[in-house]
């Protein structure tokens, strides 16, 4: 999938967003509540869990990671789809434009980063081109590089798969809300990977079948499901608005980059609960649009910044 469709990481900051972050954070301080008086439309900011996070949580939550995007182009048409149209080939590092790999390289290593997501648009539908990227990051940044990729799951078939592994992936997100929720691409994977996650936005309207979803993954041996709220943003608003999905009643400036969307994070937490409850092996990570903007944007920033000025010193 579709980390189009969940948030990334700035790799570079430029002022005018340093400016809207500052706004945002002086309105979470005015939202602020003395303890015991918790506002009931507050979001969850910290991540919440059920168990370990994947190792690509890690370094996300570290803010050590980054997106590398290889195309927008997808096999799917998601309504929660963040994607600009046209869809289109083309490279870029948390959604900035860059010319190649080697520039794309040179910017991670300067930034001083641990991993990277390969993200769409769907990586799979140009599979050629993923490969080369993923034995050239692995060249550049060797064995202790974190690698995964997200894909909708449609064109993971096992010699693309067995390709994936031998080029030097270490893992495999599934965005299973872009079709039904179907396991088929998932097994094929845990035959092969030892890091295969799902990652879906919590559709309220779906939790019945997400209760099920979770189960099921439990009892495949899938190691992590990740969570997201529902968010639009301007590219994806009508198509909320045609399934009547509303905003979460919340001070419109407190996001900067999209609306989360009334009742998926209370579905979320009803998920969390499930799993606690019922799920064995499975680790369920809840990551709120809060959470992307309040804690890993700025953990990413203050990484790169620092990476940047040791590099300036030495
Ligand atoms: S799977 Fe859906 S959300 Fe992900 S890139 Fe494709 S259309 Fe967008």
């Amino acid at each position: 999938m579709a980390k189009s469709c969940l948030p990334g990481h700035p790799l570079v900051r430029p002022d005018r967003d340093r400016a809207r972050r500052s706004a945002s954070e002086l309105l979470w301080q005015r939202l602020a509540l003395p303890a015991g008086r918790a506002a009931p439309d507050l979001p969850s900011v910290r991540p919440l869990r059920t168990g370990q996070p994947s190792p690509g949580c890690r370094n996300c939550l570290r803010g050590s990671s980054v997106s590398l995007r290889l195309t927008t182009r997808c096999t799917r048409d998601c309504f929660f789809c963040f994607n600009p149209e046209p869809r289109r080939d083309g490279l870029s590092l948390d959604a900035m434009p860059v010319r190649g790999l080697s520039e794309a390289i040179r910017r991670m290593r300067l930034c001083g980063l641990r991993g990277a997501g390969l993200s769409g648009g769907d990586p799979l539908l140009v599979l050629e081109r993923t490969l080369r990227a993923i034995r050239r990051l692995r060249r550049a940044f060797g064995p202790r590089f974190y690698l995964h990729l997200y894909t909708n799951g449609d064109l993971a078939t096992e010699p693309a798969l067995r390709r994936l592994r031998q080029a030097g992936l270490n893992g495999l997100r599934f965005n299973l809300a872009a079709g039904g929720y179907r396991l088929a691409a998932v097994r094929r994977a845990l035959a092969l990977f030892q890091d295969v996650s799902v990652e879906i936005p919590v559709i309220p309207g779906d939790l019945r079948r997400l209760k099920a979803l979770i189960l099921e993954l439990d009892r495949a041996g899938v190691p992590n499901l990740i969570l997201h709220e529902l968010c639009y943003a301007g590219v994806n608003r009508p198509r909320f608005a045609a399934r009547g999905l509303k905003a979460k009643p919340c001070p419109a400036p407190v996001y900067i980059s999209a609306k989360p969307v009334a009742g998926s994070e209370a579905a979320a937490r009803e998920l969390l609960r499930y799993a606690a409850a019922r799920a064995r092996r499975l680790s369920v990570l809840y990551c709120s649009w809060a959470t992307q903007e309040r804690v890993i944007n700025p953990r990413g920033w203050r990484w790169r910044q620092r990476a940047l000025i040791r590099g300036h010193k030495t």
